[in-house]
């Protein structure tokens, strides 16, 4: 059976980046009569906001995108089992973010080649294997990148928190998760989170990459686009329907007023790739 997810994080305010991509959970797990989770990722504890997570709720339930169930939020949840079962493939990392930043990244995994130091402390990080890897996406088609063009990913930061990394994956196997459906902006890390699946011992997920949306500038959605955010265009006297006309077309669905209305046409390969950009209000 399918089992889809709306994975917000509560740490900015729906816009239509986020709009679109739930959309796309939304119309792959009804189309398929499956099942749609909630999961609340708040593992970040820093950037996560109660406030913004009910302004998230309330958006998606005044957009009309329902989930079945919820399951348990990531900030109540232990890894530590995961952990364990990752363990011959981690390493601590003792490079700081400004070497990171200088983009010395790559070749042995991290800046300082700390795989190799045995360091005691750390970020914990996990070891990729060496090698193109490829996955079909139902949008994209056959997608091929290098995992270890990002480097190894950090799963568990310095100051204890595990990342994101490690928490969407472990979280969709718990979930029984099928299908991932989220932005474009994560495409060519797939193959990244693709090797903590095999090491975890779960088939992947089918992947569907909805387009990425960029302000007028020309950059990724973020607080400082105001009005591409819902509770902004609610504000400005704007409908349900208004927001879909926007949004719908992105995925190949013009003119339909609602996901329900959408739905008998919804196919998860048309419509443009992206990225969109909008324009200037
Ligand atoms: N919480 C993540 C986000 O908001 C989900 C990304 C994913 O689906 O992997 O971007």
């Amino acid at each position: 059976m399918t089992i889809g997810r709306l994975a917000p994080t509560p740490s900015g305010r729906l816009h239509l980046g986020n709009v679109c991509a739930f959309a796309g959970a939304w119309l792959s797990a009804r189309a398929d009569g499956g099942r749609l989770l909630l999961r609340i990722e708040d593992v970040d504890r820093g950037r996560s906001r109660l406030d913004v997570e009910a302004d998230l709720r309330a958006d998606l339930a005044w957009l009309g995108v329902q989930a079945d169930a919820e399951t348990p939020r990531q900030s109540s949840r232990d890894y530590g089992a995961v952990l364990a079962h990752l363990a011959p493939r981690l390493y601590h990392c003792r490079c700081t973010r400004a070497m990171r930043d200088e983009g010395l990244v790559a070749t042995a995994g991290c800046p300082g080649g700390c795989a190799d130091r045995g360091w005691p402390d750390g970020a914990l990080r996990f070891r990729l294997r060496p090698g193109f890897a490829s996955f079909v996406d139902r949008r994209w088609g056959r997608c091929e990148s290098d995992p270890r063009a990002f480097g190894d990913p950090i799963l568990v930061r310095r100051d204890g928190l595990v990342s994101y990394n490690l928490a969407v994956v472990a979280d969709d196997i718990a979930d029984g998760v099928s299908d991932v459906v989220r932005g474009s902006d994560l495409l060519e890390y797939t193959t990244v989170q693709m090797q903590l699946w095999e090491a975890l011992g779960a088939p992947p997920p089918r992947w569907l990459h909805t387009p990425l949306v960029l302000g007028p500038d020309g950059r990724k959605l973020s607080k400082s686009h105001g009005s591409a955010h819902v509770g902004a265009m609610r504000d400005a006297g704007a409908t349900p329907a208004d927001v879909w006309r926007i949004v719908l077309p992105w995925l190949g669905l013009e003119g339909a007023g609602s996901l329900r209305e959408a739905l008998p046409r919804w196919d998860p390969a048309a419509g443009p790739r992206g990225p969109i950009t909008l324009a200037s209000p």
